[in-house]
C-alpha cells in the first residue's frame, strides 16, 4: 500500500502544481475569466487540485473549435479513424497505471476495479475503432419502380457530459463512438472528479488525433454543463447522470433541438427464487451492490427473494457483506474504498437513518466506517425486513445500501420489481427456464441478466426504461445516436 501511495502522489503532482486546464482546439487554457474550483480526494479530503471553471464563454470556444475541426474530421476515410483510435487505445494501455492510480484518487474507487475500469477504456476504443469502417453503411430498399438507398453521416459536434462515479470508463464509453462516426467533442467532465478526463484528451492528442476534434471543458453542471447544452453548434448531447439533471437538459436543449441520449438513475433489483443457485446468486448480489462502492448505476439496489428462503438467503448475504474489506482504494486487497464526496457520504449516512427510521432492520454494516485516511467511508450495509414503500426501496442512493424484500410468488415478485419509477437493469436468479423468459419479459428494465452479475457484451444495446434513460447506446446504436439517416429515392 506504501508504495502504491508513493506512486500515486507522482502521478498527482503535475495537478497539485499546475492544476487542472481546459482543453480547446489543441490549446490546454486556463478558464476565460480565469476562475478556478477546488477538488479534494475522498481518501484524506485534502486538495488534489485547482480545476478551471469554464462558464458560457469557455463552452462557446470549444464548440466554436469542434465546429471548425467537424469537416476534416467528418471526411476521414473510416479506415484512417479505424487506425487512430487503435492508436489512443495503445496509448492508454501504456498509461493504464497511471490512470487507474489517478482515479482511485479522485473517486474513491478502489484499485481492484479501476485497474480493470482503464483497459475497459482501451477496450472501448478499440471496439468502436473497428466499426468506424462500417458507421456510414445503410441499406438498400427497393420497390418496383425505385431503389431507395439511405445512408448516414455524422451529425456535427456533440457535447458528452459525464458523471463522477467511473469517469474514466464512461468518458471512453461515449466519446469513443462518436468519434468513430466522425463526429468532433467538447467534453464536460463532472466536478467532483476530472482528472482523468484531462489524462484522456492528452493520450488522445499525443496518439495523433487532430486539435480541435476532441475538447475539453471543466466547470459546474449549471454553468459550463448547461452552457453547452444550449450551444446552437452543438448538436447532440450524450449524457450520464442523474434522473433529474436529464429532465434539465431536456428543457435546456429545447430551443436549439438538441437530440439527447441519457443514460440515468436506477433501483435495480435482483431477483432470486427459491430454486435458484442460491449459494451464486448471493455472491452475485454481494458483487453488484457493494463492487464500485455501490457507486454504479447498474447496482442491484433492491434483493427480492422469495419468502421460503428469505431468512436463510439474506443471512448469508449479511455474512458475505460483514467480510467485504473496506479500506484505502490502493490497497490491492480493497473492495469498497471511501465514497466519493462529504456531501455524498452525508447522502447516503441520511438513506441508512431514514431506513432505520422507516422500521427496516441493518442486518450489516448501518454505519461510517473509520478508514485509512479518516475519508468518506460507509461500510457495506443490507438492510432487512424492509418493504417496497419505503424510501430506501423507492430511490436512488447511489451507495453500499441493499434493501431486502420478501415475496411469495412470481406475481408478487413481478409488481414489486416494477413498482419504481427507474428500470435501468434487472438480475433473475432461478433454474426455471420457462420462468425465466416469461418474468424478463415482463420486466420494466432495459437491460437483464438471467443467473448472472452485470457482464457486458459491448455489442449489445445500453441503457435504460422509465426515468432511467432515453435512448440506447452499445454497438450500432450508438452510430444511430450520433449520426443523422438519409434515404436517398433512385427511379429505376
Ligand atoms: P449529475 O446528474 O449530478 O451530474 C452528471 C453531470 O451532469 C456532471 O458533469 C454535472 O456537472 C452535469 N450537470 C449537472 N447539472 C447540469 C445541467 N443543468 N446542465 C448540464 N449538465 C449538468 O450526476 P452525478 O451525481 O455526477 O452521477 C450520479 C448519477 O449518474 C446517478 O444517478 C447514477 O445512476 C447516474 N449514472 C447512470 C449511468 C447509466 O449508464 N445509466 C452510469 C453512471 C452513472
Amino acid at each position: 500500500l506504501d508504495e502504491n501511495i508513493a506512486k500515486a502522489e507522482g502521478y498527482l503532482a503535475r495537478f497539485k502544481a499546475d492544476g487542472v486546464l481546459n482543453h480547446i482546439g489543441g490549446e490546454s487554457v486556463a478558464a476565460a475569466d480565469d476562475s478556478t474550483f477546488e477538488i479534494i480526494s475522498p481518501v484524506d479530503l485534502k486538495p488534489l487540485a485547482k480545476v478551471a471553471r469554464g462558464k458560457a464563454e469557455d463552452v462557446d470556444r470549444a464548440a466554436m473549435a469542434a465546429k471548425a475541426a467537424f469537416a476534416d474530421w467528418a471526411a476521414m476515410p473510416g479506415d484512417a479513424r479505424k487506425k487512430l483510435l487503435h492508436k489512443i487505445a495503445d496509448a492508454i494501455v501504456a498509461r493504464a497505471e497511471e490512470i487507474a492510480f489517478v482515479e482511485c484518487m479522485d473517486t474513491g474507487q478502489s484499485l481492484k476495479f479501476m485497474a480493470k475500469a482503464a483497459l475497459r477504456g482501451a477496450e472501448n476504443f478499440r471496439f468502436f475503432a473497428d466499426k468506424a469502417p462500417e458507421a456510414r453503411d445503410g441499406k438498400v430498399l427497393r420497390t418496383s419502380d425505385q431503389a431507395n438507398m439511405t445512408t448516414r453521416t455524422p451529425i456535427g459536434p456533440v457535447g458528452v457530459i459525464t458523471p463522477w462515479n467511473t469517469p474514466f470508463m464512461l468518458s471512453t464509453w461515449k466519446i469513443a463512438p462518436a468519434l468513430a462516426a466522425g463526429c468532433t467533442v467538447v467534453h464536460k467532465p463532472a466536478e467532483f472528479s476530472p482528472l482523468t478526463a484531462r489524462l484522456l484528451i492528452e493520450i488522445a492528442e499525443e496518439a495523433g488525433l487532430p486539435k480541435g476534434v476532441w475538447n475539453l471543458v471543466n466547470g459546474l453542471g449549471e454553468e459550463a454543463g448547461k452552457a453547452l447544452t444550449e450551444h446552437p453548434a452543438i448538436k447532440a448531447i450524450g449524457f450520464v447522470g442523474e434522473s433529474r439533471t436529464g429532465s434539465m437538459i431536456m428543457r435546456q436543449g429545447a430551443d436549439t433541438l438538441k437530440r439527447v441520449h441519457f443514460e440515468l438513475g436506477g433501483k435495480n433489483p435482483v431477483v432470486v427464487f427459491a430454486d435458484a443457485d442460491l449459494e451464486r446468486a448471493a455472491d452475485a448480489a454481494v458483487f453488484m451492490i457493494y463492487s464500485l462502492n455501490g457507486e454504479r448505476c447498474t447496482s442491484s439496489s433492491r434483493l427480492l427473494v422469495e419468502e421460503s428462503v428469505y431468512d436463510a438467503f439474506t443471512a448469508k448475504v449479511a455474512e458475505k457483506a460483514k467480510r467485504i474489506k473496506v479500506g484505502h482504494p490502493l490497497d490491492p486487497e480493497t473492495v469498497v474504498g471511501p465514497l466519493i464526496h462529504p456531501v455524498h457520504e452525508k447522502k447516503v449516512l441520511e438513506y441508512i437513518d431514514i431506513g432505520r427510521d422507516e422500521g427496516a432492520t441493518v442486518a450489516a454494516g448501518g454505519a461510517k466506517f473509520d478508514g485509512p485516511g479518516g475519508g468518506c467511508y460507509v461500510s457495506p450495509t443490507l438492510f432487512t425486513g424492509a418493504n417496497n414503500k419505503m424510501r430506501i426501496a423507492q430511490e436512488e442512493i447511489f451507495g453500499p445500501v441493499l434493501t431486502a424484500i420478501p415475496f411469495k410468488d412470481e406475481a408478487e415478485a413481478l409488481s414489486l420489481a416494477n413498482d419504481v419509477q427507474y428500470g435501468l437493469t434487472g438480475y433473475v436468479w432461478t433454474s426455471d427456464v420457462t420462468r425465466a423468459f416469461r418474468f424478463s419479459d415482463r420486466l420494466e428494465a432495459g437491460m437483464i441478466w438471467v443467473n448472472s452479475e452485470n457482464v457486458r457484451h459491448l455489442p449489445t444495446p445500453f441503457g435504460g426504461v422509465k426515468s432511467s434513460g432515453v435512448g440506447r447506446d452499445g454497438g450500432d446504436w450508438s452510430f444511430d445516436f450520433y449520426m443523422e439517416t438519409k434515404n436517398v429515392a433512385f427511379a429505376t
